[in-house]
């Protein structure tokens, strides 16, 4: 089954401690498009100014992205730039130039309206909810923000919880936009006004699932080398999603796999700029990853005489 993805599709440039990378592809939409594609079609929709490569986008549709909804504006391109110190948790904006994003309102082809699965990437909340109205109830509605939207729109954010069933978001968001230190009280804070599911990713910690009666935890891979944390969040999206769709389940056992996926999904994301590496990976790189991933957490329990 298809994933609709609506989200950012951006010319980013970012700094980290290990180089400097300028205008390559970026994007939630970009990032989830490139991990999700991995697993099931995707199908993206979203805008690019006069001004943006749209070549390189040939790549993502040969993966099976299907780009008919990728809207083409007179302007510029949605552009972002970003610095990321020893701290490789947290982004710092140096700049957002919203460009075409400022006009844009998603026009769902009609071929897409009835897909099963969306994901509600990082946009404007007044444009996930307005997303919302042109699809056909799916089986899964998933939606992410950052502190950009939390905000300023922070009530179009409030009804946007409202009409989806899952939230991912990172620790400090999941902190600002329930007032709350803690996690777990930040998780009931936000199930109680919608969403069944809440991820809440702790970066280079791990990824917390929280529903209304469980709570599941999945570490991120230890990576030697993060080279640039950009896009970790979506691609995590886009393997939690991706899995998703691609099994047609939503039990327990399988949100609980598909947590795993996002994880695994992300720990590629950040192994280099863009979505150079998310681009190169094959079926058995990834598998492999997931072994590892089971070998990281796999323990007998026993207990002592
Ligand atoms: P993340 O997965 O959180 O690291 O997402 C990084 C991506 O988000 C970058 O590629 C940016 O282009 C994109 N981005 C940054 N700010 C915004 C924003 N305000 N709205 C939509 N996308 C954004």
């Amino acid at each position: 089954m298809s994933v609709l993805v609506v989200g950012s599709v951006a010319l980013d440039s970012v700094e980290t401690p290990f180089g400097k990378a300028d205008e390559v592809l970026g994007g939630s939409g970009i990032f989830f498009s490139a991990s999700a594609s991995h697993l099931t079609r995707v199908q993206l929709v979203g805008v690019v100014g006069s001004d943006y490569p749209v070549d390189q986008l040939a790549p993502l549709a040969q993966r099976g992205v299907d780009l008919t909804g990728v809207e083409r504006a007179e302007g510029e391109s949605f552009r972002w730039r970003g610095r990321y110190r020893h701290d490789l948790n947290s982004a710092e904006t140096l700049e957002t130039r919203l460009g075409v994003f400022s006009h844009f309102r998603p026009k769902i082809p009609e071929q897409f309206r009835r897909a099963p699965y969306v994901f509600l990437a990082n946009i404007d909340p007044r444009l996930q909810l307005d997303v919302l109205r042109q699809v056909e109830r799916p089986k899964l509605v998933a939606c992410d923000t950052m502190n950009f939207w939390i905000e300023s729109r922070r009530s179009d954010l409030m009804e946007l919880l409202g009409h989806v069933d899952a939230l991912l978001l990172n620790d400090g968001e999941a902190r600002q936009l329930t007032e709350q230190s803690n996690l777990v009280k930040a998780a009931r804070w936000i199930i109680d006004r919608g969403p069944r599911i809440v991820i809440i990713k702790k970066g280079e910690h791990g990824a917390f699932m929280f529903t209304s009666n469980s709570v599941f935890f999945a570490p991120a891979y230890p990576l030697e080398d993060v080279f640039d944390p950009t896009g970790a969040g979506d691609a995590f999206a886009g393997g939690f999603m991706g899995y998703l769709a691609r099994t047609g389940k939503l039990d327990e056992e399988h949100m609980r796999r598909a947590v795993v996926y996002g994880s695994t999904m992300g720990s590629f994301a950040v192994e280099q700029f863009s979505i150079d590496r998310l681009m190169t990976i094959d079926h058995e790189t990834v598998r492999a990853r997931l072994g590892e991933f089971r070998r990281l957490v796999a323990f007998e329990e026993e207990l002592p005489a």
